[in-house]
């Protein structure tokens, strides 16, 4: 199943070329009053919506087509955004290779330097773009495979992992070179484009060797497969889970491969994530 806020907030289903609008299930979820939870309530309420889901889609007609669709972020209320460093070997290399361009506290293997957090507020769907607010410094692409976490956990056991997973998306994790902290500088608005759909985990399967790759302006500048991730999906979920509790609807971005480059206002980024599919996301100036 394929899941995704779009156009004024509605609630849809993506089936084949159309989405079909199933907001009145969210009618079901809880009402929520002050202390909000650290958590995002459809997808922490997702397996009980299935039922819903499936027939509010059946119910829906044709739909309206993707084409014609302004996607919004997959999940409305993420509590984190864990993101990976340097978690493909071929980008380590790169980026020790050129200490001019990356910064030398960053070269560290992931194992020694752990995760980063994101911040929430940088998250827009595929369809909103990315405005560059410091255009006259590098901003480089990274095409990432995006799990979001479903059934929340601390201390996950990596044998145990892919079960804490609702869904996988297509991520962006955007990000101005210099010599600031990585998440001030990951953490501009519209910085974490993901999208433009959750695919459901049950759909998606293995997260094991899934292509990815991205094109700006139709030149291919990254293409690699999750098989080559040196920390993979289930080797993440546990490292993230035995420092903090992870929610659902959390964000594990899983890292980018060899292939980083500049972006610049009116460039067009093609992503790609197997299973997910292919979007095209602008780039332009704040
Ligand atoms: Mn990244």
């Amino acid at each position: 199943m394929k899941l995704c806020f779009f156009d004024d907030n509605r609630f849809g289903m993506v089936d084949g070329d159309a989405v079909k609008d199933v907001t009145a299930v969210l009618d079901r979820l809880p009402a929520l009053r002050p202390p909000l939870p650290h958590f995002d309530p459809v997808i922490a309420a997702l397996p009980d919506l299935l039922p819903a889901l499936r027939e509010a889609a059946a119910a829906a007609g044709p739909g309206q087509p993707v084409s014609a669709t302004r996607f919004l972020p997959p999940v409305a209320n993420p509590g984190k955004v864990v993101a990976a460093p340097l978690n493909y070997l071929a980008h380590h290399e790169e980026t020790v290779a050129d200490p001019a361009t990356f910064s030398r506290a960053h070269v560290n293997r992931i194992q020694e330097s752990g995760l980063f957090l994101k911040a929430a507020s940088s998250i827009v769907g595929t369809s909103a773009g990315v405005a560059l607010r410091f255009p006259e410094r590098r901003n480089d692409h990274e095409i990432e495979l995006v799990a979001v976490i479903g059934i929340g956990g601390s201390a996950i056991a990596e044998a145990d992992a892919l079960r804490h997973v609702a869904g996988y998306t297509l991520g962006l994790d955007m990000t101005l070179r210099g010599v600031e902290e990585r998440s001030f500088r990951k953490s501009i608005d519209s910085y974490t484009v993901l999208g433009p759909w959750l695919v459901t985990a049950d759909e998606f399967g293995d997260p094991a060797d899934v292509g990815i790759s991205i094109a700006v302006n139709g030149q291919e500048r990254q293409n690699a497969r999750t098989k080559d991730l040196i920390l993979s999906v289930p080797a993440l979920i546990a490292f993230a889970s035995s420092f903090y509790t992870l929610h659902p609807g959390d964000i594990l971005m899983t890292g980018t491969p060899e292939g980083v480059g500049p972006v610049v206002p009116g460039d067009v980024l093609t992503a790609f994530v197997e299973r997910v599919g292919t979007v095209d996301v602008a780039v332009r100036a704040a």
